[in-house]
């Protein structure tokens, strides 16, 4: 399919030309008619594959031709889970904007910074607010934005947004929203739970699901490396030296660990900055930032910097800490591999993460080797199949994909089965 066949208008076509973009990626070509003649959608195609434009170019082209009087009345509102993301889809927005022949007004707005110079650009009103949605409901709040002249919803990363996480602000957020209005929501997996929910906020909605091709697939090598736990910071230092690795991110379970674990690299005088939820958004802009521009060499994160964010030319992603679970397993990857680049994803797993990594694999569908590099064999033994409180083996292939540690939930269980057991 060629973009002239997906219905776009001509100053839109020049912004596709002036990216570079070739042809529509095939979200782009299923989307960009469906969104164009009004439907709502339920997006699902994988990290990478061109979702921003998908709903950017047709989202643009409505209000290319809304009348002069719906104009910085915020027509177009986009929710995003994170700062960076916020940023980063606003500014697509603006560079395919630019071609139209009106100029439009982006609006991005988010947490962590003062809130005094997001109202002020917003005075006089905006065509597209990209923003988080803490910070948008202290807007509506300051009376800076109204959201009752939307006309379209976009939840980015949506299946982060419909989570428990941001349930009550989505709820009083769509709650000011006219009801009358184009919702689309895409995302890079969807849980069938979140897609049992999100069908109950569309209309009718056209369902399109990208199933990777091999030709579209990102071009990821995984591998996993058997390594003792204690030795890992070592073993990243010996893979960086070993296959001069460019740039890395790294992926830690706390932000203590990412603290502590640059501060070891940056002992060993590699340019390493920690990236958490903790940091200000000014030193959060500023490492991403110095990442993007080969500035800095690691980057060791936490899963904020899981979702979305587009760092072109990122050769290597590493979980030095497993993902709680598959579907941040395929976030944390696909932040390499963009855009037809090769990437190559690594994961450490030792002793006691084996178990909870053979699941993230079953999962995935994957069957990764585990590795040994020479001079890092691992010493320690994987535990002993566990065994739950009553003593008995709990079967890890049937869940628990959050680690095998009982839960609160499993802990009540096993004390009212002994107590059964006592008193019978
Ligand atoms: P996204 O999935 O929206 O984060 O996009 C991933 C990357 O693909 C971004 O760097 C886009 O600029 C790029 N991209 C989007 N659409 C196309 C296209 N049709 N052809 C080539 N690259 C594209």
């Amino acid at each position: 399919m060629s973009f002239i066949s997906t219905g776009l208008s001509p100053s839109l076509l020049r912004a596709v030309a002036a990216h570079g973009y070739q042809v529509p990626t095939p979200i782009q070509s299923a989307a960009i008619p469906a969104v164009l003649q009004g439907r709502d959608v339920l997006g699902s195609a994988q990290t990478g594959s061109g979702k921003t434009g998908a709903f950017a170019l047709p989202l643009l082209q409505a209000l290319e031709n809304a009348p002069p009087e719906s104009l910085r009345r915020a027509a177009l509102l986009v929710l995003v889970p994170t700062r960076e993301l916020a940023t980063q889809v606003g500014e697509a927005f603006r560079s395919l904007a630019q071609h139209l022949p009106r100029a439009l007004k982006v609006s991005i707005v988010f947490g962590g910074v003062s809130i005094n110079p997001q109202m002020l650009r917003l005075r006089g009103g905006a065509d597209i607010v990209v923003a988080t949605p803490g910070r948008l409901l202290d807007l509506v709040h300051h009376n800076a934005i109204s959201l009752a002249q939307v006309k379209a919803l976009v939840l980015d990363e949506a299946d982060r947004l419909l989570d428990l996480g941001f349930a009550e602000e989505l709820a009083r957020i769509l709650a000011l929203l006219p009801q009358q209005r184009q919702n689309l929501f895409f995302s890079a997996t969807f849980p069938p739970a979140v897609q049992a929910l999100a069908q109950t906020l569309l209309r009718d909605p056209v369902r399109i699901e990208i199933q990777p091709e091999p030709q579209n697939l990102p071009d990821i090598v995984q591998r996993a490396i058997a390594v003792d736990a204690g030795r890992r910071t070592q073993l990243l230092r010996h893979l960086m030296a070993e296959h001069r690795w460019g740039r890395v991110l790294v992926f830690v379970a706390t932000k203590h660990a990412a603290e502590m674990i640059a501060d070891k690299l940056r002992k060993a005088r590699i340019n390493a900055e920690p990236f958490h939820g903790e940091l200000s958004q000014g030193k959060r802009t500023q490492v991403l930032a110095d990442f993007k521009a080969s500035r800095l060499k690691v980057v060791i994160a936490t899963d904020v910097a899981a979702r979305g964010l587009d760092i072109s030319q990122l050769p290597v992603v590493v979980n030095f800490d497993l993902p709680r679970s598959a579907v941040d397993y395929t976030h944390r990857i696909g932040r390499t591999g963009r855009a037809g680049e090769a990437g190559v994803a690594v994961s450490f797993v030792s002793a006691d993460t084996e178990a909870h990594f053979r699941l993230i694999e079953k999962r995935q569908g994957l069957s990764l080797p585990l590795e040994v590099v020479p001079g890092f064999e691992p010493q320690q033994l994987a535990p002993a199949a566990p065994v739950s409180l009553d003593g008995q083996p709990i079967d890890t292939s049937t869940g628990g994909i959050k680690g095998k540690r009982p839960s609160k939930k499993d802990k009540l269980r096993a004390a009212a089965a002994s107590a059964q057991s006592t008193s019978a």
